[in-house]
Order: C-alpha cells, then structure tokens, then sequence
C-alpha cells in the first residue's frame, strides 16, 4: 500500500512536465521530486524503519528513470 502510495505521488510528477511525455528527456534532474537534493533523501529514507518502505520504493523508481536515461545516451 505503502509502495503503491510513493510510486504515485512521484509519477505525479512526470505530469507535471510539460510537453507531458518526451522520449528524449531525462527525469533526473528535471522534474522537482527528482532533482538530485531529493535523490539524496530518499536515500536516507530507508534508514528509518517508518520510511523504509516509501524510501525504497523512491529509489526504485529513481533508478528505473536512471536506466532510461542512460539507454537514451
Ligand atoms: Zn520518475
């Protein structure tokens, strides 16, 4: 539930974006809740048993974004 709660409210912000869908952007850096200040904390959220969950599922998302922007260079 926990996971399903955090991938939503981070896909909100590929919403956001605007064109909506870019094939050629890359995520990381570009939209506000994956700047690399909020890459670094969700990286200390799993190091709390309350957020571990949510941290995770972050981190996993982030790195799914990170493989696509690397398979676009
Ligand atoms: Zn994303």
């Amino acid at each position: 539930m926990l996971i399903l709660l955090a991938g939503i409210i981070i896909d909100v912000d590929h919403l956001w974006a605007v064109p909506l869908f870019d094939p050629n952007r890359c995520s990381i850096g570009f939209h506000p809740l994956h700047s690399y200040w909020a890459i670094l904390v969700y990286c200390i959220l799993p190091f709390f048993k309350v957020t571990r969950i949510i941290g995770l599922a972050l981190i996993i998302h982030i790195i799914a974004d990170l493989v696509d922007c690397l398979l676009l260079r």
